[in-house]
């Protein structure tokens, strides 16, 4: 349920409501626009269902929410949600562009990459330490020691670090050296992980699972969300259909879905939703007109001798050209790159 305040309501009308919700074991989670307060309710559905707050003063009028997530919906939460790390802002008039490798392979592989992303006008590095990889052959990752390497290239470039979390006991450890936790969308999922990135004190990238829907995506977010984190980024990275040309079907419809339904932020991974670089440029243009906030890309010095998705990996020169593409579609959207 949210309670709608009137204009002309006072901070005391405000309080009153707030109090009567927690006596009643309820939560009031406040969203205070410029014209009108909104309070959205949780907790224990059928003390909700039988609530009666219209009488009480100030009070404008309920409405009862249909979705199973509160915290995330735009409903309670009218305006657009700013992440802030540090000083970029994700989901504000700018853009954030984030690239980087898919996997942390050496110093010098980073160093290349970070430099390479930063003169085209990239906010964050990226690059996997724990990766979770199809086969258990594969390339895993170099862990802490990846973590290291990461936080020392951002910081010689001025860049900020995502990398993802494939264990809800790793989350202190990546929170040490990132600033933002990524999860992976073969842990989308994970409630366990989840909760614990509820208590998380970085702000959490949380992609799309591989065959979630909008809805599945959402609750997800909820998890996070009500464990008292605020601060959730969405990102679309396609999902599994019958097409076998490419390695996922990136979704757009997905942005404008979730600009509709949520009031968090949504980026776009044109890397994985298509798996072959040749249609990350394109997808990536189509993304920002689409209206998401930002990008995370695969950037690679060496895109043949990466250890994982090189197929899907740009080259720093392919990277540079986009951005500038971007640069212009982000002009005709009213954003800034
Ligand atoms: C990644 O970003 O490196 C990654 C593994 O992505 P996803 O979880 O979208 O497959
Ligand atoms: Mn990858």
């Amino acid at each position: 349920m949210i309670i709608v305040m009137k204009p002309t309501a006072t901070k005391d009308n405000l309080a009153n409501v707030v109090k009567r919700l927690e006596n009643l074991g309820l939560r009031a989670h406040l969203s205070e626009g410029e014209e009108v307060t909104i309070v959205g309710v949780i907790g224990d559905k059928k003390t909700i269902a039988n609530l009666e707050m219209n009488m009480m003063d100030g009070v404008d009028k309920t409405v009862r929410i249909t979705e199973k997530y509160k915290m995330v919906s735009r409903n309670f939460h009218p305006q657009n949600t700013i992440v802030k790390v540090g000083d970029v802002e994700i989901g504000g008039d700018e853009l954030v562009v984030m690239a980087g490798p898919c996997s942390v392979e050496s110093l010098e592989q980073l160093k290349e990459s970070a430099k390479a992303v930063k003169s085209a006008g990239a906010k964050f590095l990226r690059g996997g330490a724990f990766k979770p990889r199809t086969s258990p052959y594969d390339f895993q990752g170099l862990g802490e020691k990846g973590l290291e390497l990461l936080r020392q290239a951002a910081d010689e470039n001025g860049l900020k670090v995502i990398t993802e979390v494939v264990d809800k006991d790793d989350i202190s450890v990546i929170e040490e050296y990132a600033d933002v936790l990524q999860v992976g969308a073969r842990n989308m999922q994970n409630f366990q992980m989840l909760k614990a990135l509820g208590k998380a004190k970085k702000p959490v990238l949380l992609k799309r699972g591989l065959s979630a829907t909008i809805s599945e995506w959402l609750n997800a977010a909820e998890y996070i969300m009500t464990g008292g984190n605020e601060q959730v980024i969405f990102c679309e990275r396609g999902i599994r259909t019958f097409e076998t040309f490419t390695r996922n079907t990136l979704d757009l419809s997905a942005v404008a879905a979730v600009k509709e339904l949520s009031h968090l932020p949504i980026i776009v991974d044109p890397s994985h939703g298509t798996g072959r670089w040749q249609m990350v440029q394109p997808m990536a243009r189509a993304a920002v007109a689409a209206g998401c906030d930002g990008l995370i890309i695969e950037v690679h010095p060496h895109p043949e001798m990466a250890l994982s998705d090189g197929d899907q990996s740009l080259t720093p020169k392919n990277f540079s050209r986009l951005m500038k593409d971007l640069s212009a579609i982000a002009k005709i959207m009213d954003r800034k790159l």
